[in-house]
């Protein structure tokens, strides 16, 4: 049994955790999108929203090397926290893997990668993150 990180802004498509959907929120006033759940629009306030699946890839618009982890973090460190851009507008922060730090561009290509992480020491805690890649 494989668990999202959080059910309101990425939704498992299959029962592996290797496949899943980003989920937003369009304005059916203004058209614009949001990454995760909203209530009301944050460009025109309107609340005649609608739950929308999001692109499976953007582009890189910024990122950082981050050297001091929050605490917890159970990856690499230093790892790359990156800032995408989807074509439907909304920014996604999440870390880049599978990429030398070298290698990063703004406005290169990624592509949403799914990776089960658990908790050191904690048991049944392992969920599903989003990520990005290079592609
Ligand atoms: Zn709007």
């Amino acid at each position: 049994m494989v668990v999202s990180v959080d059910e309101k802004c990425l939704r498992l498509t299959d029962d592996r955790g290797e496949r899943g959907v980003l989920l937003g929120m369009r304005c059916r006033q203004c058209g614009v999108y949001v990454f995760g759940p909203a209530t009301f629009c944050q460009s025109c306030t309107s609340s005649d929203l609608e739950a929308v699946e999001l692109a499976q890839q953007g582009t890189l618009f910024s990122f950082t090397i981050v050297r001091v982890p929050p605490p917890g973090w159970p990856g690499q460190v230093p790892y790359v926290l990156g800032e995408v851009e989807l074509p439907e507008g909304p920014h996604v922060l999440a870390e880049v893997i599978d990429c030398d730090h070298g290698d990063l561009r703004v406005g290169m290509s990624v592509a949403l990668a799914l990776q089960p992480v658990e908790m050191e020491g904690v048991a049944n805690s392992e969920r599903v993150v989003y990520k990005w890649r290079s592609g």
